[in-house]
């Protein structure tokens, strides 16, 4: 036997696993719900034409492909500090924040597995259930031991919130609890502002860490409104990790765009962290892709092109929740049994519909429509074109 022979098969991953079954099957009424990719309403991810200028300027401007520093350019994280916390904000003044740009969120979140085992080789990170199915995978493989808080509710398609509460009461001191900034994913449940500040000032008052997961800021409410719960955390010298991605928001995936921004006490004790997080970066990806992150950079500098992609935006935002709306009349219409209206209510791209593992199942086998496991949509996916299909299959498997 050879060395690669004694190797075991990797399980497919749930997610990315399912669009290459959608892509294999041959059906032309196929419908995909799976992976988190936004679609237009002709199933299409589109460049922004904010991107698409933004490329052709910093192309036209380039005179290097040398490095970038460990945790690229300054100017980059200054525009994601203003872009999250708004740029008046104590942690700007006082500069008691660093952020680094990462190879997407998921580097975001792997730079800061390697911090935690690293650097507080103690702390157990407390994840909420359900999560993004790649959280555990992530910090499994950094080897940072996880544990779950209560999220979901099931009865009322709600938040759990008196359970979370309760639970994050009894964390030790010296934890950490990995939150969704906006937009829970799977769920498309997040906590309103004053359960926001709870959660916050019960984490503060105990000395557990929160690490907030900030992968959809605009495509909730807006800009502002979604970064509002991730602004409670920022009570005067509270210690916190953010976890930035611009794959869907800027519709950059491929592009790999993220950032981690470790927000400590003071500016001297940032810079003593900042140098365990290049530390860190140095041994994983060394320093970052330029390119994705001068997009970003170039749209947030420049205010004509900042408004226009927050336009962009907009419009993403609004076809999604366009989509919830249609996605509840048309349930109804076909006759499947119960009320969906929760749908409406929840926030981001996905929704959790509340379909069992079997009929998610029989609507792959016999309706050739893809969706995750759990139940999870991506509301993206659905369109005016498909939407008759997708209720009506929906109500064959519920009958
Ligand atoms: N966090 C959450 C909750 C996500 O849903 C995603 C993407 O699906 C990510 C992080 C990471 O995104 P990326 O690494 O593509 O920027």
């Amino acid at each position: 036997v050879t060395m690669f022979e004694t190797v075991q098969a990797a399980p497919v991953d749930p997610i990315l696993g399912l669009t290459d079954a959608y892509k294999a099957d041959p059906d032309p009424n196929k419908i995909n719900l799976g992976v988190g990719v936004y679609q237009d309403a002709n199933g299409v991810t589109p460049v922004l034409p904010s991107v698409v200028e933004a490329t052709r300027r910093v192309v036209a401007a380039e005179k290097t492909k040398s490095y970038l520093p460990i945790p690229g350019s300054p100017q980059y994280g200054a525009a994601v500090q203003r872009l999250m916390l708004g740029a008046e904000h104590e942690v700007i003044a006082s500069g008691r924040g660093s952020t680094s740009h990462t190879p997407g969120g998921t580097g975001a979140l792997r730079v800061v597995g390697d911090f935690l085992k690293q650097n507080l080789p103690a702390a157990k990170l407390w994840l909420t259930d359900p999560t993004w199915a790649n959280h555990p995978a992530i910090f499994a493989a950094a080897g940072v031991a996880t544990d779950s808080v209560p999220y979901f509710d099931s009865a009322t398609n709600g938040l759990a919130f008196d359970a979370l509460l309760a639970k994050l009461r009894t964390l030790p001191a010296g934890d950490a609890v990995l939150l969704h900034g906006c937009c829970h994913n799977p769920s498309g449940i997040d906590p309103t502002v004053e359960q926001w500040q709870q959660i916050a000032q019960t984490l503060a008052e105990r000395g557990v860490l929160p690490v907030l997961d900030f992968a959809y800021q605009g495509f909730g409410i807006g800009l502002e409104e979604d970064a509002q719960g991730l602004r409670e955390f920022c009570q005067t010298g509270a210690e916190l990790i953010i976890c930035s991605s611009f794959s869907k928001n800027f519709g950059l995936y491929r592009e790999r765009v993220g950032a981690v921004t470790f927000i400590a006490a003071d500016a001297d004790r940032r810079d003593v962290v900042q140098s365990q997080v290049n530390r860190v970066i140095r041994t994983l990806y060394s320093n970052p892709p330029a390119h994705g992150a001068a997009l970003v950079q170039t749209i947030l500098d420049d205010d004509a092109l900042a408004t226009q992609w927050q336009a962009e935006l907009a419009e993403m935002r609004t076809r999604i929740n366009g989509m919830r709306t249609l996605l509840v009349k048309k349930l109804a219409e076909h006759g499947v049994p119960g009320d969906y209206s929760f749908i409406e209510k929840q926030l981001g791209m996905f929704s959790f519909s509340g379909l069992t593992k079997q009929q998610v199942e029989r609507l792959k086998q016999e309706h050739s429509i893809y969706m995750v496991g759990s139940g999870r949509i991506n509301v993206a996916g659905v369109s005016a074109a498909n939407v008759d299909r997708l209720c009506a299959a929906i109500a064959a498997v519920c009958g």
